[in-house]
């Protein structure tokens, strides 16, 4: 399809500048014969076809450019954000160091669970097709301004600006519950996925990307050794790391050194 519209481009912009270069010569021999009116005449429409296809051309380029810009944001495999995205907008949410928003940005890492074991189970094109499936369960629902982005391999991240601690634990909750409940049967009938995840808020002017990433990875590997299918967060009053609905009953808690 680019193919064709850079040909179709091409010829536009030859036809025109054709028709333009032979407008010019024949001004030229009008001129020689001192038809000046109609030589004026001449030049002035090939002028006009050179403008009209240098802005046409000018505009297929800027719609490319931007197809371009967009495509190298998303990730081949579950079309959502890639890493690329995340980073850049999570710099740009945090600014130079100041959360403007006073409720800050939350970020949740999100990792399937035994991931391996489905594609030494089911095969590495099968497990493509779940991280697909995932994917779209991840992103949906997300309060305004949130985004979900691949990290790499079975790893995402859901970036929830304006989101406080609470309301983004309550969010992460109900994303991995609807990946609980999800109907994975539809896949296979032997299919179970679930994901862990952990999420952690930055506000105010000490919070940097790194701080903010750091902290949700340490968190995700608190659910992990928690037991998986959890989301774990630190309770901002004692410090402690905690999991979220029914996983917070559960006797072994990992707190992270
Ligand atoms: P844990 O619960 O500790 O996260 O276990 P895990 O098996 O998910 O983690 P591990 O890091 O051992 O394995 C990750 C697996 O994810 C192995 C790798 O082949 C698979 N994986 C990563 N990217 C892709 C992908 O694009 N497609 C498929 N099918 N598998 C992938
Ligand atoms: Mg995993
Ligand atoms: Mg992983």
């Amino acid at each position: 399809m680019a193919g064709t519209t850079t040909m179709l481009g091409e010829e536009t912009r030859t036809g025109s500048a054709g028709a333009a270069a032979r407008l010019a010569e024949a001004a030229d021999e009008l001129a020689a014969e001192g038809r000046y009116e109609q030589a004026y005449q001449h030049l002035r429409t090939a002028v006009r076809l050179l403008t009209a296809s240098g802005i046409d051309e000018l505009e297929r380029l800027r719609r490319e450019h931007a197809e371009a810009r967009e495509q190298s944001r998303r990730d081949s495999l579950t079309s959502i954000y890639n890493r690329r995205y995340l980073d850049e907008h999570l710099t740009a949410l945090l600014g130079d160091g100041t959360v403007h928003n006073p409720k800050g940005v939350s970020v949740a890492f999100v990792d399937a669970d035994h991931f391996k074991q489905i594609n030494d189970r089911f095969g590495h094109r099968f497990g493509d097709r779940v991280l697909q499936h995932l994917a779209e369960q991840l992103a949906l629902d997300l309060p305004p301004g949130g985004f979900c982005a691949r990290y790499g391999g079975e790893e995402f991240a859901l970036v929830l600006p304006g989101c406080d601690i609470a309301s983004a634990v309550r969010t992460c909750e109900a994303v991995r519950h609807r990946i609980d409940v999800h109907d994975w049967a539809a896949l296979d009938p032997a299919l179970r996925v679930t994901v862990s995840i952990g999420v952690a808020h930055g506000v105010g002017p000490t919070t940097s990307v790194e701080q903010l990433v750091d902290a949700a990875d340490t968190l995700l590997y608190a659910a992990k050794h928690s037991g998986r299918n959890a989301v774990a967060y630190r309770d901002e009053r004692t410090g402690l790391v905690r999991l979220a609905g029914a996983a917070a009953a559960r006797r072994a808690i990992v707190q992270p050194a």
